[in-house]
């Protein structure tokens, strides 16, 4: 055990905190409009075709301009990579890591920057872009240590086979392509980035398109803490083209994605085409959405139950992978559980988040928004409406605003209880007892996170064996994975279970090399 703990959060009921926060909002905002470049080889190289990025909760308000990169940009970048992997792989680990400790501080000094640059980019309350950023430095600080913690373990692993000395070294891969969703803007990104980084790789990464400033600024302190020249390139642009072509080369040795389950499937397909001048298997490290449940027994502390279930559902909008977007109730206990949740969920307050009084912003952007509202249609076919469903569009903004959305007697099968949605609804399903619900939790094609509320240690027993998600959590909410404390990462379509901020995640970034040497 080395010495990380994880950040702790800002609180924001403080006046003090308060004030620094407002002041973040006011610089960021006096930065509106600038343009950005892409970074290749330590080079800035601003392009003339940008796109811009926008305020999800006033989409008329442009935000920055986005160089836009090119699949010519992707190989150059990709060629560069290359070239840098044949010096940054001799780079002593202790030396690689302590880039992600500098860029750790860095962040860390400029924390409420970053956090507001997500009210604004990303329509993240204050509290909800904190724990953002809180956890991109933790991935800098825990891989970090993590790394050399592997490369210091290598040696004494072995059984040993005297006078023959023999030891196991994780070498990295090679070229990555790195591919983030626009969810968790700066943690993401930073957190697979850094990951490949500190493991001896170097990378090409792509922040998602609606969050690219913030990714652009986060993956730019690596140049400040002057990481060598192409170690990290980053693109912004179209991931169908710039995307597709840094996970298709021959060049890439492996990609750490993480969206969605289409996007996901697809790129697991193109991974596995072994393309001319290719000489290895790539690797696929794959993060995908879910389908997450609350599940309620008629033993829990249906008090706290209620709460798990709203602040899982409608934190950030409902647009987190592990979000709670169905609630199974045991039905001894339905009613209570359902007034109760519906109580709550109305006192949500609903706006643009750069005022600290709004619990939940505008959801990403306008094909988000339509998506949405198909399902809340699709609901009402379902499900009986009881909170919202209602598109609360503000009418002086334009920004897009969904209020909190609750259906009641939902069947399993529904639509609305398979289906990510990506958005604030839930679905509360009611089962015949204990073993229905768990039967009814697993009954989708994913598999991320799973809460349980019950005071009955036997079913808490039997649902570590039973309840078949990555990350499940018993009598708390099934949001907020802590890196280092909640290895993250999902099962069945939800991904490839990387555990990111684990101990175990660094080792898909590398190869074991066993070296035997005889005396
Ligand atoms: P998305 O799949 O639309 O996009 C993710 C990234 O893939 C973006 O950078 C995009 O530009 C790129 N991309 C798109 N098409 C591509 C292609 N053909 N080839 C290569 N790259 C391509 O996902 P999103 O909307 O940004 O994120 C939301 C999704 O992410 C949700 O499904 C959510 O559940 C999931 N998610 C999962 C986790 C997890 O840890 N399991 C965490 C956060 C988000």
């Amino acid at each position: 055990m080395g010495s990380y703990r994880p950040t702790t959060y800002i609180d924001f009921s403080i006046d003090k905190n308060r004030a620094a926060f407002e002041q973040a909002l006011a610089q960021v905002r006096s930065e509106f409009g600038q343009h950005y470049p892409i970074l290749i080889g330590g080079e800035a190289i601003e392009l003339e075709t940008t796109f811009s990025s926008v305020n999800p909760n006033n989409p008329q308000q442009v935000l920055g301009y986005l160089s836009e990169a090119t699949v010519e940009h992707a190989q150059q970048a990709l060629e560069v990579a290359t070239d840098a992997f044949e010096q940054w792989k001799r780079v002593p680990v202790r030396e690689r890591a302590s880039y992600l400790q500098r860029a750790a501080d860095l962040m860390l000094e400029r924390r409420h920057y970053f956090s507001a640059w997500m009210v604004y980019e990303v329509g993240k309350s204050w509290a909800e872009a904190d724990a953002d950023t809180a956890e991109a430095v933790d991935f800098l600080n825990y891989y970090a240590e993590q790394m050399i913690r592997l490369d210091e373990s290598a040696d004494g692993m072995l059984v040993d086979y005297a006078p023959e000395h023999n030891e196991l070294r994780y070498i990295p891969l090679g070229v990555g392509a790195v591919i983030a969703p626009w969810n968790f803007p700066n943690a993401i990104l930073v957190g697979m980035s850094s990951a490949a980084i500190v493991a001896g790789n170097t990378v090409v990464s792509k922040p998602a398109e609606p969050s690219s400033i913030v990714g652009y600024k986060a993956l730019e302190l690596f140049r400040e803490v002057g990481l060598p020249a192409g170690v990290l390139n980053v693109l912004t642009g179209p991931g169908r083209s710039i995307g597709a072509h840094i996970v298709s080369s021959p060049l890439t040795r492996f990609v750490a994605f993480t969206g969605s389950r289409d996007v996901g499937i697809r790129i697991y397909g193109e991974t596995a085409k072994v393309h001319p001048g290719q000489k290895w298997l790539k690797r696929a490290i794959l993060e995908m959405g879910g389908k997450d449940a609350v599940v309620v027994d008629e033993t829990a502390d249906l008090e706290s139950a209620a709460q798990g279930i709203v602040a899982s559902a409608f934190g950030y909008q409902g647009q987190k992978c592990s979000a709670g977007s169905r609630a199974i109730i045991v039905r001894d206990v339905y009613e209570t559980v359902k007034d109760r949740v519906v109580e709550l969920t109305s006192e949500l307050t609903l706006g643009p988040v750069d005022d600290v009084e709004n619990y939940m912003g505008a959801v990403i952007n306008e094909e988000a928004f339509q998506k949405i509202s198909e399902y809340i249609e699709i609901g009402k076919g379902e499900g009986e409406l009881l909170h919202g469903g209602t598109v609360a569009n503000d009418p002086e903004t334009e920004g897009y605003l969904i209020a909190p959305t609750i259906f009641g007697n939902v069947s399993d099968q529904a639509r609305i209880a398979q289906e990510e949605i990506f958005g604030p609804v839930l679905a509360l399903i009611p089962a015949e007892d204990y073993d229905d619900a768990i039967r009814i939790a697993n009954g989708t094609d994913y598999g991320l996170t799973g809460a349980i509320y019950s005071n009955d240690d036997e079913r808490l027993a039997r649902a570590k064996d039973d309840f078949h998600v990555g990350n499940l959590y018993l009598n708390r909410k099934c949001t907020g994975a802590l890196v280092g404390v909640h290895p993250f990462g999902g099962f069945n379509m939800s991904g490839t279970d990387s555990k990111a901020g684990g101990p175990d995640y660094l080792l898909l970034f590398t190869q074991a090399k066993s070296i035997a040497t005889k005396k």
